[in-house]
């Protein structure tokens, strides 16, 4: 049985990117910009499949129990993975990509114990990884951590409102509500119990933007070890640098 894919496709909101890993470093082989849609996901497959036949693709958004994808800042609901790639007889696997950033992080930053990544993009990812794998953190109530309600009145793409994801997206946009947001992340940190705490995500590339958020945030953390990113600036993410902690938890995409 395989222990790591030859290539990894990593969605996000901003792009999608095909990652070679052959050779153990990962290597970029091909990029679409924007969210792809099913057409796009397609040519992403063939450009994957050409690398082997172990893929595993990153998306956001969490698959149900018939292997339908659901994800609401792609615009995805009962998306079929399967049908989109169409790659009969390939061993294609999926996770969260927020998952799979925390796995990556934790082993960029080199990291012991139990990692909790913060995935800033176009919404909010959370997950923790440690020794065991990563997963996407939820709630009591089986709802991603980023959308756990905080009173806030504003509608979330997800349906609900007052969701972690709206005082994530508000901060991100105009600066607004930093004190909001750390109390979030609190309450984020309350529940996961992490050792370390990292700040990753394609809207954080810009440094300044990374050094504000790390002040917002460093008061909810109290006093964990705080990290930004340690994915290279080139990539738009860590989840190639995951794939091999997250592989056998893969799910068979319906
Ligand atoms: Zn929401």
């Amino acid at each position: 049985m395989r222990r790591t894919p030859a290539a990894v496709i990593d969605v996000g909101g901003s792009g999608a990117a095909v990652w070679s890993l052959a050779g153990g470093a990962p290597r970029l082989s091909d990029q679409h910009p924007g969210a792809p849609g099913t057409a796009e996901l397609a040519l992403l497959g063939v450009a994957a499949a050409r690398h082997g036949d172990a893929i595993l693709v990153a998306t956001p958004g969490q698959m149900d129990g018939d292997g339908l994808l659901h994800a609401a800042n792609l615009g995805w609901s009962r998306l079929s993975l399967a049908g989109a790639l169409d790659l009969p007889g390939r061993d294609v696997r999926w996770v969260n990509d927020a998952a799979a950033i925390a796995a990556g992080e934790r082993a960029l930053h080199g990291l012991d114990g139990r990692v909790l990544a913060l995935v800033f993009g176009t919404g909010l990812g959370v997950a923790v990884a440690d020794a065991g794998g990563a997963r996407t953190l939820m709630d009591g109530d089986g709802i991603e951590a980023g959308h756990m309600a905080t009173g806030d009145p504003e509608a979330c793409p997800c349906g609900r409102s007052g969701c972690v994801e709206v005082l994530a997206r508000r901060w991100m946009a105009r600066g607004e509500g930093a004190d909001a947001l750390g109390d979030a992340v609190r309450m984020i940190c309350d529940m996961a119990r992490p050792d370390a705490v990292v700040l990753c995500g394609g809207a954080l590339r810009d440094r300044a933007r990374m050094r504000a958020l790390l002040d917002v945030v460093a008061g909810g953390v109290g006093g964990l070890p705080l990290f930004g990113s340690a994915a290279p600036r080139d990539e738009k993410s860590a989840a190639p640098h995951g794939t091999a902690a997250v592989w056998a938890q893969g799910r068979r995409p319906g």
